[in-house]
């Protein structure tokens, strides 16, 4: 998936890239603990600074199955 426009605003003006931590970003939720690294590829809106990633279809179908 990409985001081509902000949710928020509207704004085709995106950015791309990847969240960066000093070794991983983790998600954590009560059913999944994701590891997020390069397998997680996000989006800014550079009118109003909406920030929106997506994990790679490989690495969800990962999560799924455990
Ligand atoms: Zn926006």
């Amino acid at each position: 998936m990409a985001m081509e426009k902000c949710p928020k605003c509207g704004s085709t003006d995106i950015d791309n890239g990847r969240m960066i931590g000093i070794d991983s970003i983790f998600y954590k939720s009560s059913k999944h603990l994701f590891i997020l690294k390069e397998n997680c590829l996000s989006y800014a809106c550079l009118t109003c600074g909406y920030i929106e990633s997506y994990i790679s279809e490989e690495y969800l179908n990962k999560i799924k199955q455990k």
